[in-house]
């Protein structure tokens, strides 16, 4: 059997080396290491793919998170609701730029922000809401939209982790991940579903407007060669990264139904299994993290005999956001993050990737089976 990876970039890059080797080439001869033609053109073809009119490619996720936050004008005091169980980067921007960070429980089962917490959670002085389309799987985007409406609000999509996936209204429409909101981010971090060989990260919207002046943000401001308008960063995508997500793009779907055939070979292997919750897809799931639920099981063990036996796994995540050091705040109440506080003692992400084989995935379920049933 091959060593079982939690992400196995080797593999996948084994079936595009050509392309991949050739865009990454291109770069090279033409030296146009930053904003090259690679990077325009990477752009249009992901506005075609996501159907949205503008991608502004910047240096990673947790850039263009805030360089949204910084395009929509938010100001220190303003206040942006954000769930409590996800990555920190989230959280981290929103205090980086002076903002009050809002954080609200998450649902039990597909682990997406609560809007009825986000709804509790709005006061005059709240400005945005940013569902984390967590694991791979969209937040409940109609209820969001429909909340934000009402209450005028911006919705700022961080979708770090889901990109590809389809989000269908209630009323039948279907729209890419990221393109629901107002805004959105995306990181291609290695390990993300689009992920490239280094970092990087972009910016979608439909509007021009905004569109126009986050451009001007992700290039120190200017709007005009060296007329600084606004206060802004420096924040790009470099040609090469550029290259290879070219080579990556036209695999995407592919990719993502690598994951999906995982996951439900996953779910199969687990389906009578009382001591494992598999995950709720609530819409179309790309998988960026198959996360189990444990019950009366102690996590922290399994995780220590899958390793034992070569299996790499993760907890994402272990601490909630409102009780990292960092983020600690006398607003907020342990019952209200009943949820997340359960989660993180149950929650354990197996091996996911595109190229994982059915004797992989027979090893891997039997080391889970075998701890949780004994
Ligand atoms: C990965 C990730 C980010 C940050 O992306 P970077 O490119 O690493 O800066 C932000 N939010 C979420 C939910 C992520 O998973």
């Amino acid at each position: 059997m091959r060593k079982i990876q939690m992400v196995d970039l080797k593999g996948q890059y084994e079936g595009i080396k050509e392309q991949v080797n050739t865009s990454i080439q291109e770069v090279l001869d033409n030296t146009a290491y930053i904003n090259g033609p690679q990077v325009k053109a990477f752009q249009a073809e992901l506005e075609e793919y996501l159907e949205v009119k503008h991608v502004i490619p910047c240096a990673n996720g947790t850039d263009a998170l805030q360089i949204a936050m910084m395009g929509l004008g938010l100001k220190p005091g303003d206040e942006v609701i954000t769930a409590d169980f996800t990555f920190a980067a989230t959280v981290e921007v929103i205090a980086l730029l002076g903002l009050t960070p809002v954080l609200v429980d998450v649902n039990p089962d597909d682990f997406n922000i609560n809007v009825d917490a986000v709804e509790r959670a709005i006061t005059p002085k709240t400005k945005a809401i940013v569902p984390v389309h967590l694991f791979g799987q969209c937040a409940n985007m109609d209820a969001i939209m429909q909340l934000a409406e009402k209450h005028n609000l911006y919705v700022i999509e961080d979708n770090a982790q889901a990109i590809g996936a389809t989000y269908t209204s209630k009323n039948g429409t279907s729209k890419k991940a990221g393109t629901i909101g107002h805004v959105a981010s995306t990181s291609f971090f290695p390990s993300k579903n689009l992920g490239c060989y280094g970092d990087g990260g972009a910016i979608f919207t439909n509007d021009d407007e905004l569109a126009h002046i986050i451009r001007g943000i992700v290039n120190h401001g200017m709007y005009k060669r060296y007329h600084h308008d606004v206060v802004g960063v420096n924040s790009r995508l470099d040609s090469i990264q550029a290259g290879v997500l070219r080579a990556k793009l036209p695999n995407l779907d592919k990719y993502n139904a690598a994951r999906q055939l995982t996951a439900s070979k996953y779910d199969k292997a687990f389906e009578a299994i009382d001591a494992i919750v598999t995950p709720v897809r609530s819409g179309d799931h790309v998988f960026h993290q198959y996360t189990l639920k444990v019950k009366g099981v102690d996590r922290d063990a399994l995780v220590e005999h899958l390793n034992g036996n070569g299996i790499p796994c993760g907890v994402y995540y272990p601490i909630p956001l409102h009780s990292q050091k960092a983020y600690v705040d006398d607003r907020y109440n342990e019952e209200d993050f009943v949820v997340t506080n359960q989660l993180v003692k149950e929650v354990i992400s197996l091996p996911m990737h595109t190229e994982l084989d059915d004797e992989q995935i027979k090893f891997i379920t039997g080391k889970v089976i075998e701890f949780v049933t004994k």
